[in-house]
């Protein structure tokens, strides 16, 4: 003890087994008398409860190393808004990225396969976050162009998506139950028959853009019908129509130039082509 301070007025109690350390001074030497060895395990960091995990997101900054990066991370609140925060929480949890048990968080399979796909890359990074909440400011000030943000932001995408596909042959998710993930896609591609194909009774189906048949695969059979014609989208009611009963209902709404008009959809059996049908 150096100075007494308030201990002049109450006094510490001392303890049998508390010994009042010498004064030392600078270069003075010391006997070690006994010596203890104590086996141990370092423990891995804790868990983070909900809570906490929405403190790091406001907190991110911290973790940045570019000092400028980290206080445009500062002023901005970290990643989302006070707003959003606990509604990404809430969607990775949705989504099954995550899952909470007893108010502890913990990444899942599928959450793991993501975390080891994107890795270290800028998706992942606050870093990217704070830039572009810097450049978003700087158009907000018309001091930064949108159009070449959304330019840069389009490059930033494809070179992602690039990656990824050069980086999957690497990846490496046996450790990990993947099943789940994969199931769900599996399901989500079979495509459901809009009806049965007018040229080779196979099934036609939703291709994207257009219905088209599933036999295409194997015999080439060319039916397909645009998913609008004219301007006006054409409902999956009116293509189940048209491959059951041959027609479809009266349709408003085509536009051709400055007309716009109203017609059924008929298949044409002689021209093997979907003609206009009009009322009279
Ligand atoms: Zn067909």
């Amino acid at each position: 003890m150096i100075q007494e301070g308030w201990r002049k007025v109450i006094p510490l109690k001392q303890k049998d087994h508390e010994v009042k350390l010498p004064i030392l001074a600078k270069g003075s030497t010391g006997k070690v008398t006994k010596i203890d060895l104590k086996d141990g395990k370092t423990q891995p960091p804790k868990r983070y409860t909900e809570g906490q995990l929405i403190t790091l997101m406001k907190t991110a900054g911290k973790y940045i190393e570019n000092e400028q990066l980290e206080q445009v991370l500062m002023r901005t609140e970290g990643l989302g808004t006070e707003a959003t925060r606990a509604g990404i929480i809430t969607m990775l949890k949705d989504r099954k990225y995550i899952e909470v048990k007893k108010n502890i968080v913990y990444p899942t399979d599928k959450g793991k396969v993501l975390i080891d796909a994107i890795g270290e890359k800028v998706l992942a990074s606050p870093e990217m976050t704070a830039k572009w909440e810097q450049r978003l400011k700087e158009i907000g000030e018309e001091k930064a162009s949108a159009p070449e943000f959304m330019a840069q932001v389009k490059k930033l995408c494809a070179k992602i998506i690039e990656d990824a596909v050069n980086t999957s042959h690497s990846w490496n998710f046996s450790e990990y139950d993947i099943s789940s993930i994969q199931k769900k896609s599996k399901s989500k591609r079979k495509p459901s028959s809009m009806g049965t194909c007018p040229l080779c009774n196979g099934q036609v189906v939703d291709k994207g853009k257009f219905y088209g048949c599933l036999q295409y695969t194997k015999t080439k059979c060319p039916f397909t019908i645009s998913k609008k014609i004219l301007s006006k989208s054409i409902t999956q009611k009116n293509i189940k129509l048209l491959l059951k009963e041959g027609k479809t209902e009266m349709i408003d709404g085509f536009s051709k130039g400055e007309k716009t008009f109203s017609a059924a959809l008929a298949w044409n059996k002689l021209e093997r082509r979907v003609n206009f049908v009009f009322e009279n």
